[in-house]
């Protein structure tokens, strides 16, 4: 698909509005160009919400709520399961424009509306679930069960790098859930936010429930900040980095609201000197390399056990010099653009710093003579205790740690403080028994002989320490969207108390 039919195959004008309050608004806040990284060219306008719009939208999804949470959760999942046809329809010009704005290859742009789909199939099963327990009461004819309820409108936040599956793990969820919502996207892909609220406004038009999804495209100021310290919003959703879950997650926590922190990573794979090291290879390098390292599953730290570490670096030297890297729409290319001119000068400002710690640079590190924000992915070999590997750099960066023994390695691994994803190349059982064991990996998703990159959907997605603890997706995530009731039902003629107390 061209650059130039994207956005008429999406329906989207070329100035579009950024503001739905269970309807299309203006859009009153200042205007926005959402660049395309690869080519440095605008893609469109955004009008961005403001305070007026950023209340309508909380009022909509306020008064959609009172509707939507007394619809069975079967019907609330045909409305879901609707939206996931329409994003099979679309998932093509859909893919590509999350290319353009991101810069992620036309198989990651697709790949992340795929999640999208996958996730909305799952969240259509869900919505005949929703299960609570049922507990033995210690009193005679009385029965007690735990009920979930949906909790409310939720505010979700979402980062650039997954400017579209990050927004349905918790839209598609909640919405099952009977919550109704309102999103702010981040300001560096605004149209991929405007094109998936049209796909919900096409669903759902007409049936009622036009307020359940809304939509505010705009800065911290007057959204951002306003999400978070609304108290008619019981949970924010939100996803970036640690300094943005810092300040959501105090400010949430000073109006006793709820949060569910998706934040930054700083992943690492430990190779043993059993592992099959082609594998590693390929592990290491998509991992490291895809998405120009702008995941947060990101690999970041390679952990080399010292016997298979000069040639590991052999192997991986020569794979970096074979990646394909330029337009992301373009067939056969594997390594895109950074998203912008300061994430590359970032990266490179990172380097710097990691070569006065003792590192050495051992490929890549050039950016090409074209146009775009484009930077060879780059290998670089780091002392151990090298503090600059204590810290999340978003770019196409990887650490090449040497270590003595698998316990060194486990104590690099979780030796930062951020706890995402991790992982382990070993054919010995009983390392990665070890690895997976209570005193292995810390880190919310632990891998065996795959990379640190690419979860499916049904798992539960997060970490832990300063990743900030949230899961999203699948297994029992939804319950983070929904409130938890015990119930109690006394259907005997008298009235016992529970611990056996006599009162009267
Ligand atoms: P960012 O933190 O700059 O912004 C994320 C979102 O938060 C944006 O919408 C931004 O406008 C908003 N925001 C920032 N400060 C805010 C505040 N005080 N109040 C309300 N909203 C605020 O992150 P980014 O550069 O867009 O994304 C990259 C980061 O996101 C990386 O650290 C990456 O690891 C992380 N990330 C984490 C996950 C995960 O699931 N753990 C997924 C994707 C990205």
């Amino acid at each position: 698909m061209k650059r130039e039919s994207v956005l008429a195959a999406l329906g989207i004008e070329p100035i579009s509005s950024g503001a739905y309050a269970g309807g299309w608004r203006e859009g009153s806040g200042p205007s926005i160009e959402s660049i395309d990284p690869t080519t440095e060219q605008p893609i469109g306008t955004v009008r961005m919400a403001d305070a007026a719009d950023y209340e309508a939208a909380v009022q909509a999804s306020v008064d959609a709520f009172e509707q939507w949470r007394m619809v069975p959760a079967p019907q609330r999942g045909d409305y879901v399961r609707q939206i996931g046809n329409a994003l099979r329809e679309y998932k093509e010009p859909l893919g590509a424009l999350v290319s353009m704005e991101v810069g992620k290859i036309r198989a990651e742009g697709e790949g992340e509306i795929q999640e999208m789909i996958d996730i909305a199939d799952f969240a259509v099963g869900l919505s005949r679930q929703l299960y609570g327990l049922t507990i033995a009461s210690e009193r005679p004819r009385h029965r007690m069960f735990e009920q979930w309820q949906p909790l409310g409108p939720v505010g979700i936040i979402s980062a650039f790098n997954f400017p579209a599956a990050v927004w349905s793990w918790n839209a598609f969820l909640a919405a099952v859930c009977g919550d109704s919502m309102i999103w702010k996207p981040s300001p560096v892909t605004p149209l991929t936010a405007v094109a998936i609220q049209n796909i919900c406004h096409e669903v759902m038009e007409g049936s009622g429930f036009e307020g359940v999804f809304n939509l505010t495209v705009g800065d911290v100021d007057p959204v951002g900040a306003a999400m978070v310290d609304d108290p008619r919003l019981p949970l924010i959703a939100a996803t970036g980095s640690v300094r943005m879950g810092r300040q959501v997650g105090t400010q949430v926590a000073k109006r006793l609201g709820r949060s569910l922190l998706e934040l930054g990573g700083n992943n690492a794979i430990i190779v043993m000197d059993d592992a099959d090291l082609d594998l590693a290879v390929r592990g290491a390098l998509f991992a490291a390399a895809g998405t120009a390292g702008q995941r947060c599953t990101s690999l970041r730290r390679l952990i080399v056990h010292k016997d298979i570490a000069d040639l590991l670096a052999k192997k991986l030297i020569a794979a970096y010099g074979q990646i394909p890297m330029g337009d992301p729409l373009e067939e056969g290319t594997l390594v895109g653009p950074l998203v912008s001119q300061s994430a590359v000068d970032n990266t490179k400002a990172a380097l710097e710093i990691a070569l006065e710690q003792g590192g050495e640079l051992l490929a890549g590190g050039n950016e090409p003579d074209r146009q775009g924000f484009f930077l060879e992915p780059m290998l670089v070999k780091l002392p151990k205790d090298a503090p600059i590997a204590q810290q999340e750099t978003f770019g196409p960066m990887m650490y090449f740690i040497e270590v003595d023994s698998f316990e060194e390695a486990l104590a690099v691994n979780n030796g930062v403080p951020q706890g995402l994803s991790s992982a382990i190349f070993t054919d010995s059982i009983r390392t990665s028994e070890r690895f997976l064991s209570a005193e292995g990996s810390d880190c919310g998703i632990a891998n065996v002989n795959i990379g640190t990159s690419g979860a499916e959907i049904g798992g539960a997605f997060g970490g832990e320490k300063e990743t900030g603890g949230g899961r999203q997706a699948g297994s029992d995530s939804w319950k983070a969207y929904m409130r938890r009731q015990t119930v109690t039902v006394n259907w005997s003629t008298d009235l016992p108390l529970a611990q056996g107390v006599e009162f009267g």
